[in-house]
């Protein structure tokens, strides 16, 4: 049997990709500890909140040119009951104002609540918290960038999508 697509089906189905496309936006995924803030053994005190100026300032040239900024972070620390989701928003969002403070908005965060041993799909380099902004947000992948400190976790996690990865190191 030939089976062909009429054709005011494929160009109704073109004209959606095309918006689609049209409303696609890079965005620079950007990981949280060693990267952002200085890193501490499971940071989740405010108290403890030391900003990066130079990633911030390298968020921001990508924000500026119209790129989504995207928090992507492992805490294992809430599911070994280290710290309170509350804990760790609360964190965030001293992270946050840090960033407002210089110029760059985080549009949203996406966050692996997992241990290691509980084998999920999220914990990078694990692409679970990429796929979940994928899904929520029209993303332009070709144009996007990952900003992390671990070439094993985060850079990995770059490698798996094709993003161009920026290493950072303090
Ligand atoms: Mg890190
Ligand atoms: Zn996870």
């Amino acid at each position: 049997m030939i089976w062909k697509t009429p054709w005011k089906e494929s160009s109704r189905l073109l004209a959606r990709l095309k918006a689609e496309i049209s409303m696609a936006k890079p965005a620079v995924f950007v990981d949280r500890d060693g990267t952002l803030n200085r890193d501490c053994p499971y940071c989740s005190d405010p108290e403890d909140l030391y900003v990066f100026a130079d990633t911030v300032k390298i968020v921001k040239g990508y924000q500026d040119m119209g790129f989504y900024v995207f928090l992507i972070s492992n805490q294992s620390g809430l599911n070994r009951g280290y710290f309170t989701h509350e804990q760790m928003e609360e964190f965030n969002n001293a992270l946050f104002r840090e960033m407002e403070k210089m110029g760059v908005h985080v549009d949203d965060a996406f966050i692996c609540p997992h241990r290691p041993d509980e084998n999920c799909s999220c914990r990078k380099p694990e692409p679970g918290l990429i796929e979940q902004a994928l899904r929520k947000y029209h993303i332009d992948m070709t144009r996007s960038v990952y900003i992390g400190d671990r070439d094993d976790m985060d850079g990995e996690l770059a490698r798996r999508f094709h993003l161009k990865f920026i290493l950072v190191r303090h």
